[in-house]
């Protein structure tokens, strides 16, 4: 079968390479890959910035349908439609493993970064980790339950009430998703963006998102003191990974406000002013990856319509055509990119 495998570290080396169709494992299922997402990861393993376990099928957001499963596999059965956490294994001993903390285990491996992931025709996953997909949840939407869970996890980490108003800063798939999932619990959601995030700021209003501000030519402090009476915002979701963003959002907080961390930034060391987190009594949490507790919530956000997922996917290619893929990502004018298999 036809794998978009990354060969060896460092910039490029992904190539679509012939690989053996995979059985599964006694406790193993065997996904018939529908759609999988491209994640601003893939981009940095791409560009060599990441590490992974060369020579490996990137791809760790994905759908598919049941072919095969183990022996010892009675969960799932041949054409359940399926999507799986990418933990593939994990020690199972650690603290953070007893407590489901998947995401937090020294020993994880993950699909796609460290056993052959989605980017192919067909993947194995273990069956703790797939998940049937509810009824009114469709491949291409269930292809992004890995990102939503990610949005899930760094919201589940603040409290938001009804009535909150919450910042979210970068209009990326993550910031469209974690937007829609703090509405969810009935805040009022602001989503900031630059010039040319037009097309995401558009999308944003298109799912519903309350107010979307480009900070290059609105004035934000002013929408946040309409909003707020003066005092800033409950929560910040700070999704962009942008230096100004981040120092921005933080002035933006009320007193007693909270701020999560989600967008990775390009340097780790950022300068930040620890005397606002100290003086407004901020809370400030930092959010990796997603764990299993997050998955059955986020399908259900999107069974009921709550998030919608799907009004992401602005292109879908497959796996041969990558560097169409990765230019539509570059460009900007893509918002989610998703992938198919090639015969
Ligand atoms: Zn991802
Ligand atoms: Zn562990």
């Amino acid at each position: 079968m036809k794998s978009l495998v990354k060969t060896e570290l460092g910039f490029g080396n992904l190539e679509v390479q012939e690989k053996a169709v995979p059985s599964p494992g006694a406790d193993q299922v065997k996904i018939e890959v529908k759609y999988a997402g491209i994640c601003g990861s893939d981009i940095h393993t791409y560009e060599g910035h990441y590490k992974v376990a060369v020579p490996v099928t990137l791809g760790h957001e994905f759908s598919g349908e049941v072919v095969e499963v183990g022996e010892n596999v009675t969960e799932f059965k041949v054409g359940d439609r399926v999507t799986s956490e990418t933990t593939f294994y994990i020690c199972g001993e650690c603290e953070y493993c007893q407590s489901g903390d998947y995401n937090l285990c020294n020993h994880r491996k993950g699909l796609g970064s460290q056993q052959d992931g989605g980017f192919a025709k067909y993947l194995i996953a273990r069956k703790e980790s797939v998940h049937h997909l509810p009824e009114h949840v469709d491949y291409q939407s269930a292809a992004m339950t890995e990102p939503l869970a990610c949005t899930y996890h760094a919201v589940a980490k603040t409290e938001i009430n009804e009535g909150d108003v919450v910042l979210v800063t970068g209009p990326g798939p993550i910031g469209l998703l974690a937007a829609q999932v703090a509405k969810s619990h009935g805040a009022t959601v602001i989503i900031t963006g630059l010039t040319n995030d037009k097309v995401r700021l558009d999308k944003a209003k298109e799912v519903g998102i309350d107010y979307t501000v480009n900070t290059q030519e609105d004035d934000l402090q002013e929408v946040v003191n309409q909003l707020t009476n003066g005092y800033g915002v409950d929560v910040v979701l700070e999704c962009s990974g942008a230096v100004p963003a981040a120092k921005q959002a933080l002035g933006l907080l009320r007193k007693k406000g909270q701020y999560a961390q989600v967008g990775l930034f390009a340097n780790a060391e950022v300068p930040f002013d620890l005397e606002k987190i100290i003086q407004k009594e901020i809370r400030v949490v930092g959010s990796r990856s997603q764990k299993p507790a997050d998955w059955e919530p986020s399908l259900a956000l999107m069974n009921e319509g709550k998030v919608n997922a799907k009004a992401l996917v602005t292109h879908v290619y497959d796996i041969t055509q990558w560097d169409e893929a990765y230019n539509a990502i570059k460009s900007g004018e893509a918002i989610k990119v998703l992938l198919t298999p090639a015969d």
